[in-house]
């Protein structure tokens, strides 16, 4: 299975820095052919994005959507929008939109089926906080979430990330083990659901990855991928993520 590795930028870079860092980037990684290289600007930096990734090997993602297609929905945008604007792919669930924007379930699973209803690949994001960890919650957080959010989704275009909110920003990585336990399950679920196409949804690990901490994680079995925050924003650093041993 081909990797999957996408930075999430967040809300950072303008049109100017998002140019400078492609730059530097796209011929630090165009020897690279065994990874889906991905990038996921701010809205506003898409299509100067999408406008330097011509003719690379990087695809484009947004980090949010809604699910209307057009409408008195000021300040929203859609999936034929995204998709104008030169993006493949769009990031679904983020913890970030879960804790600060009131994003539940059924609001994840009503934008996952708009985007791939358009034709978008969806990078659908879960995992569990501190606390619910530490209270044992962990795999019935993961099960509630994975079910909800994909209630009625084919598995088509769907890469799911696991994305433990306490390594989140935080440079505490999960331990290549723990990754791999929760992957193991979120594979388990997926099972339950798409039968044996569930070995072809690509699972991703996120949550502090670094260039010293990604050869390990992608080590395991079910880690197909990695959503990189923080260490994704200088492109010398992204570019040894996107470049890491593999060793499975
Ligand atoms: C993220 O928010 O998707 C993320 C994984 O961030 P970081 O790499 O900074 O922990």
């Amino acid at each position: 299975m081909k990797y999957f590795i996408a930075a999430n930028w967040k809300l950072h870079k303008t049109r100017a820095e998002t140019r400078e860092f492609l730059r530097s980037f796209i011929p630090a990684v165009q020897e690279v052919t065994d990874v889906d290289i991905v990038i996921a600007p701010p809205f506003t930096a898409l299509s100067a994005a999408a406008d330097e990734i011509k003719d690379s090997n990087i695809q484009l993602a947004a980090q949010n959507v809604f699910w209307e297609e057009k409408g008195a929905y000021t300040g929203e945008i859609s999936p034929q929008m995204i998709l104008d604007a030169g993006c493949k792919h769009v990031i679904i669930g983020h913890s970030e939109r879960r804790q600060y924007f009131s994003e539940e379930d059924v609001i994840i699973n009503r934008k996952i089926k708009a985007a791939k209803k358009a034709g978008l690949g969806v990078i659908f994001c879960v995992g569990e906080s501190l606390e619910e960890r530490e209270a044992g919650k962990t795999f019935d957080v993961i099960k509630r979430e994975v079910e909800a959010g994909l209630s009625d989704v084919d598995s088509d275009n769907l890469v799911v990330a696991y994305e433990p909110i306490w390594a989140i920003g935080t440079g505490r990585t999960a331990t290549a083990e723990q990754a791999q336990e929760i992957h193991a399950y979120i594979r388990k679920i997926l099972g339950n659901v798409y039968g044996n196409k569930a070995n072809d949804v690509r699972i991703l690990y996120g949550g502090s990855v670094t260039p010293d901490n990604v050869d390990s994680l992608m080590a395991c079995k079910d880690v197909n991928g990695a959503l990189v925050g923080g260490a994704s924003l200088k492109p010398e650093s992204f570019a040894k993520i996107v470049g890491f041993k593999k060793e499975k």
